[in-house]
């Protein structure tokens, strides 16, 4: 009874090890379709991309209607796992997720790891601080600022003002939680996503978003290196979503006119960018 207890106490161990170490197939395409549902990764917290609807309980945003759009022309299910800024490459490469749908930029430094869809998003690096406090990049010289570990904002920032002290945190709201209690005196990251941090934050009439930037940062999917399969079959919905109209409408819902952003799409999802 003891020998048998301890022999499936053995292989339950192998078996949750090679869960654990399992490697990402070989052809993440035919794989989604064989399990029938597209594992992404998203972000929890960050309204408009990826947050949590307080109705509904569920992930929703402008990164998620993109894996919903893949999904249902691959006709599986979706699945997503919440990811932060550093997780999410450590999550794809270990076969965790099939997707990157995470505010991520597409650097050159990050294609030499991971593949990368065209462009579907495009921001660039901005601050918030308390108003009436900041004019101008060099006003944050010499300053503590907060950001999220991981981030291409973290590398941006440290290079922009190299004086100021950086303090990064695993996300965003832990950030701006800092600027609210004083313990730095900004955040920065992606227009963007500040704007909708601060559109939820309750007392965002203290805050602003001061009118430069420092960076460009144009969105992709991510995808595993050698998954040339899913990377083309992306692009090519990408592409058919932008000639429906689809793309557009999704910006519009999030982004768009009749949202607390009020912005006008000024990018298309072009072949190869
Ligand atoms: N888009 C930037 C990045 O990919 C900042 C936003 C984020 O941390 O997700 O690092």
């Amino acid at each position: 009874m003891k020998k048998g207890f301890m022999l499936l106490a053995m292989i339950l161990t192998v078996v949750t090890a090679a869960a654990a170490f399992a490697a990402p197939p070989a052809n993440t395409l035919a794989a989604i379709k064989k399990k029938g549902v597209l594992v992404a990764g998203v972000k929890d917290s960050l309204p408009p991309f990826g947050y949590v609807d307080e109705k509904t309980r569920t992930i929703v945003g402008y990164d998620i209607d993109f894996v919903r759009a893949i999904a249902k022309r691959l006709g599986v299910r979706v699945e997503l796992k919440a990811v932060t800024s550093a997780s999410r490459m450590p999550q794809l490469e270990e076969g965790n997720i099939d997707i990157i749908a995470a505010t991520m930029t597409n650097t050159p430094e990050r294609a030499k790891q991971i593949a990368f869809s065209d462009t579907y998003f495009r921001t660039g690096q901005a601050f918030i601080t308390r108003k009436g406090m900041v004019h101008s990049l060099k006003d944050l010289a010499g300053k503590r600022i907060g950001t999220a570990k991981g981030s291409t904002s973290e590398q941006n920032v440290k290079a922009a003002l190299p004086t100021a002290t950086i303090l990064s945190f695993d996300d965003y709201p832990q950030a701006l939680l800092a600027l609210e209690q004083g313990k730095v005196q900004a955040v920065t990251t992606d227009e963007a996503i500040l704007a909708g941090i601060l559109a939820k934050a309750p007392n965002r009439n203290q805050f602003e978003i001061p009118p430069f930037k420092i960076s460009d940062e144009p969105y992709g999917l991510g995808m595993r290196k050698n998954d040339k399969q899913l990377v083309a079959f992306v692009n090519k919905t990408l592409l058919a979503m932008e000639k429906s109209g689809e793309a557009a409408r999704i910006f519009d819902k999030w982004f768009g006119p009749r949202t607390p952003f009020g912005l006008h799409r000024t990018f298309k999802i072009v072949a190869g960018k």
